[in-house]
């Protein structure tokens, strides 16, 4: 028999569903492998006995015929989700030791449909980057070896507080992704302002979804850049995603970006014929200095989509390479404002000064980490009186002609866009460095595109580089189209076959 957190969330729900398996087991088995695990530092805190309490009560409900969706499933919460009593600090030391005393929506969500919380994840500080380095509680390293890594070599290096040399897992969402990838959990929570869903997916050989805007619900998720934050899952596969999604999403009176609109039963979607479904090839995707191995995926799942039955059109998205430049002023900007909040004041860390105002600079300045001070300027000099017209406003110009973009590509009824999901495979942990942040930013240059348009955007792991590494294509669909994103996917992951992950090398 197979170890019980080998099973896909698909599998571990018919194994309860048919009482092969209890919830306590399942959960039993994922706490051990937890505590095998961390080395990788994907987890920050482990909440087992709130595990096994969860779980005791799924069984109880499964005995009574009352199972939800989600009965006894457990799955691991990053930490920019509020989880009532328990630690939720968007990985950053300024919300030192904060508990809130409630629930945020999405889980709020998960847990009413029988899920079973394991512990929170790691993530870059306020969800800020790509690697997960920028973490107060250090980096997470991707299950993933470096190629020629021998697993004492990367024992070793995973032991140090640095973990240098051993593969980032993506981030800012790369506790859950790596989490996923090592079967610590069957699902996670994550969370996509400009790829933080995406691009950790694709480097860890995930599955994940960014939602349309508004689909799931912000509220109780620590706020980085409110219009373009969005709530989503990471998972095995393609299926698990669809059926944490369905779970996740849905109206809230309490976020008032929410849209009421029925959530479909995503999981239908998957198998669904896509005969005659239109894919846009967008030609200004083919950037510079693009590695060959990503443009060969790329043609890849172009031939697989079109033996599929779909039909294959050259699109063109002309304001794609303002996309990353125009981000990178629109989401530090909401970031000053939304960060603003921390100043030792009500909760969190407080340094204390001879009068207020020290107080305020003291704890700011010890409570932020270098990459979110660095956005907090950024974002207060672009909103200043002096330079908001020449930057803030005409990233938002931009920001509407990107949409519009994606807006003609539809109407000329393209129901889908096909696109490499990263410019690279995973890179080492220390190797980009602060010294040029400019060079982390343009991991995201496939994938910020999406949330400045505020469409669904899915990646799917496609294949392996030369160095054995998952590389991941982006599906791009409608406001409001995740099904046909779901459908498309399924197809290329059954294309691509089962990317295994390396033999554990951590315990
Ligand atoms: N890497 C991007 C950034 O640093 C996106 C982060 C995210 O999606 N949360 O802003």
């Amino acid at each position: 028999m197979t170890q019980l957190n080998e099973f896909t969330l698909a599998q571990a729900r018919d194994a309860i569903a048919s009482k092969q398996v209890s919830a306590v087991e399942l959960t039993q088995a994922h706490i051990a492998a937890i505590e095998n695990a961390r080395a990788l530092g994907a987890f920050v805190v482990e909440t087992p006995d709130q595990a096994l309490a969860m779980a005791a009560a799924a069984d109880a409900r499964i005995a009574k015929g009352e199972a939800g969706p989600l009965e006894g499933l457990p799955i691991g919460v990053k930490d920019l989700y509020a989880t009532k009593g328990v630690h939720t600090q968007a990985c950053s030391h300024i919300l030192d030791g904060f508990k809130p005393a409630y629930e945020s929506s999405v889980t709020a969500n998960l847990w009413r449909d029988g899920a079973v919380m394991l512990g929170k994840l790691n993530m870059d500080e306020f969800a800020m980057g790509s690697s997960n380095e920028t973490s107060f509680y250090g980096p997470v390293a991707s299950p993933w070896l470096p190629a020629g890594w021998s697993a004492e070599k990367a024992r070793a290096a995973a032991a140090t507080k640095d973990k240098k040399g051993l593969l980032v897992p993506g981030g800012s969402s790369g506790g859950s992704a790596s989490a996923v990838a090592a079967h610590l959990c069957l699902g996670a929570t994550a969370s996509d302002t400009g790829g933080s869903i995406r691009q950790p997916a694709a480097f860890t050989g995930t599955v994940g979804i960014k939602p349309t805007y508004g689909r799931c619900s912000r509220w109780g998720m620590v706020a980085f850049a409110s219009s373009l934050d969005q709530a989503g899952p990471i998972a095995r596969n393609v299926r698990d995603c669809a059926i944490m999604l369905r779970s996740m999403a849905g109206y809230d009176p309490k976020d008032t970006t929410s849209v009421d609109a029925p959530v479909p039963d995503y999981e239908k979607a998957i198998g669904a014929s896509i005969k005659g479904r239109k894919i846009g090839i967008p030609k200004e995707y083919r950037v510079d200095g693009m590695p060959e191995e990503i443009d060969a995926l790329w043609s890849r799942g172009v031939e697989w989509l079109r033996a599929a039955g779909a039909e294959i059109v050259e699109i063109s998205l002309p304001h794609t390479k303002y996309a990353l430049p125009a981000y990178y002023i629109v989401a530090p900007a909401e970031a000053s404002s939304n960060l603003a909040r921390y100043d030792g004041v009500r909760y969190g860390l407080r340094v204390a000064g001879r009068d207020i105002q020290e107080m305020y600079e003291n704890t700011r300045a010890e409570g932020f980490g270098p990459e979110v001070r660095r956005r907090i300027m950024i974002g207060a000099y672009v909103l200043s009186a002096g330079y908001y017209d020449a930057y803030y406003v005409r990233a938002q110009k931009i920001r509407t002609l990107i949409r519009r973009d994606f807006e003609t590509a539809f109407a000329a009824g393209v129901d889908a866009i096909l696109t490499p999901a990263t410019p690279s495979a995973a890179f080492g942990i220390g190797e980009k460095t602060n010294a040029d942040p400019v060079e982390m930013y343009l991991n995201d240059v496939f994938t910020v595109t999406v949330n400045m348009a505020g469409l669904p955007g899915l990646a799917v792991p496609a294949g392996l580089s030369k160095d054995g590494l998952p590389l991941g294509l982006q599906l791009i669909g409608r406001p409001f189209d995740e099904e046909t994103l779901f459908s498309l996917a399924q197809v290329v992951e059954d294309a691509a076959g089962r990317i295994d992950l390396p033999k554990p090398w951590w315990s």
